[in-house]
């Protein structure tokens, strides 16, 4: 069996609000799978609910041949997790922490010392500081250390990369690609769409509903548009105008400037026209590349 996690129509609602709406997925045995979507889009609650802290208004999940429901208690030892906000106690020191988790899943540090080393011995120098003490890149790599000290089947990573500063995020990465192991499938979250292309696969999920999955790759080829960035100097004018203009199939400000797509060759080069009678201050028209978040506002639109 190469399938590590399979999710089957699983719903959740809290009141009126659907998180999850009859979400389907597999994640192959060895894979870094990425759950990639803004606040809010649902990651949290999945991830809760495959990790068996939560329980699914209908639907299946299977996690490692065990169902999160009925099996979870078999589950629990084989799988890591590492939630959003850390799971560290902040009044324990680095080392106390470590012990404590290996503790819990009856396990000791000199046991799984080989699977942790690499990202350990990073803040070793440190093992005596408390963790509300560390740095948020030293936390997340206890936290990380923690997660896998009993040498788990499947780590769920949900938003390990949040509120870290970038060097941070790229180590944090890199550590997951040596981590990445026939033995260990790494399920991770994030809303930083940049962080897609570091996934072999993605899932990219809003508002409780999967818009696509497949390899970072093959996301960005399948964008079936022409996409260009608009500038000139008076950029929320612009941003109005290639918003409402009649001509346009969709326009978004992306940092400093604006990703445009025409209706057609015509509506293109109609809106051209259209810019430059109107006199926008050094317009200029660029053919870009597109990238995953090109992708996923194009999806949304669909
Ligand atoms: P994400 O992790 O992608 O930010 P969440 O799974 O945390 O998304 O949230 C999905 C939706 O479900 C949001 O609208 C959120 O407000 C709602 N939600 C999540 N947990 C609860 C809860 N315990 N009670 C009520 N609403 C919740």
């Amino acid at each position: 069996m190469n399938l590590s996690v399979k999710i089957s129509n699983i719903s959740k609602k809290f009141n009126a609000t659907i998180a999850l709406n009859s979400i389907n997925c597999e994640i192959n045995k060895g894979e870094i799978f990425g759950f990639i979507g803004p606040d809010g889009a649902g990651k949290t609650t999945l991830f809760r609910i495959l990790t068996s802290l939560i329980i699914p208004d209908t639907g299946t999940a299977i996690v490692d041949g065990d169902n999160v429901v009925s099996d979870y208690k078999l589950l629990r030892n084989k799988l890591g997790y590492m939630p959003g906000r850390f799971s560290l106690y902040q009044d324990l020191t680095v080392e106390e922490n470590l012990k404590f988790f290996a503790g819990v899943f009856k396990t000791s540090i000199k046991e799984n010392y080989h699977l942790i080393e690499p990202i350990y011995k990073q803040i070793e120098p440190f093992k005596n500081r408390r963790a509300g003490k560390l740095s948020g890149g030293m936390k997340q790599k206890l936290a990380l250390s923690c997660a896998l000290i009993h040498k788990p089947n499947v780590l769920f990573l949900d938003e390990p990369t949040t509120g870290v500063d970038a060097v941070s995020r790229k180590e944090f990465w890199e550590m997951l690609k040596h981590l990445k192991s026939n033995e260990l499938t790494i399920v991770v979250s994030t809303p930083y769409m940049d962080e897609a292309a570091q996934c072999d696969r993605v899932a990219l999920i809003q508002k409780g509903e999967i818009l696509d999955i497949n390899t970072p790759q093959n996301i960005v080829n399948s964008f079936s548009h022409k996409l260009f960035a608009l500038k000139c100097d008076n950029m929320y004018e612009l941003n109005i105008e290639s918003q409402t203009n009649k001509n346009t199939h969709s326009a978004y400000l992306f940092g400093e400037t604006i990703h445009w797509v025409a209706k057609s060759e015509e509506c293109k080069m109609n809106f051209i026209s259209e810019i430059n009678a109107k006199n926008f201050k050094n317009f200029e028209i660029l053919q870009i590349q597109p990238s995953i978040e090109d992708c996923f506002m194009e999806l949304m639109t669909k």
